[in-house]
């Protein structure tokens, strides 16, 4: 995909920052870097980067959140902050085998919602 000087610019935020973030998030951290760009270019760069399967799009309760990666991964959310941090979870593969001994599907990829708190505090 042809990377726009403002689409350059909202993917360098979200790899900077490697974390998952809102359009609002993402508009308010350009502009304090001192870039100007609108809300609502922010907002469709965003979809066109997701479209074409670059970035991820989380659908929350709150909103939609965008992150770096596109690749399978799982999410660890933290109940206190509600940050959500990205995890690489490899399930064993008897636990694989068995679902889909059960559902009947072979299973091509995974990823896991997995909800805590920091152990400690
Ligand atoms: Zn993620």
């Amino acid at each position: 995909m042809r990377l726009s000087r403002q689409r350059r610019m909202v993917l360098d935020l979200l790899w900077s920052e490697a974390s998952h973030m809102s359009a609002r998030d993402i508009f308010e951290k350009l502009n304090a870097r001192g870039r100007s760009i609108g809300h609502t270019s922010v907002y469709q760069n965003l979809e066109a980067l997701q479209s074409a399967g670059v970035i991820e799009c989380l659908d929350r309760a709150n909103g939609r959140l965008y992150g770096y990666r596109s690749d399978p991964h799982s999410h660890l959310t933290c109940l206190d902050s509600g940050r959500i941090e990205d995890i690489d979870v490899k399930l064993p593969a008897d636990l694989l085998e068995r679902i889909e001994t059960v559902t009947g599907y072979r299973i091509e990829s995974y990823t896991l919602q997995l909800n805590g708190r920091r152990s400690g505090n």
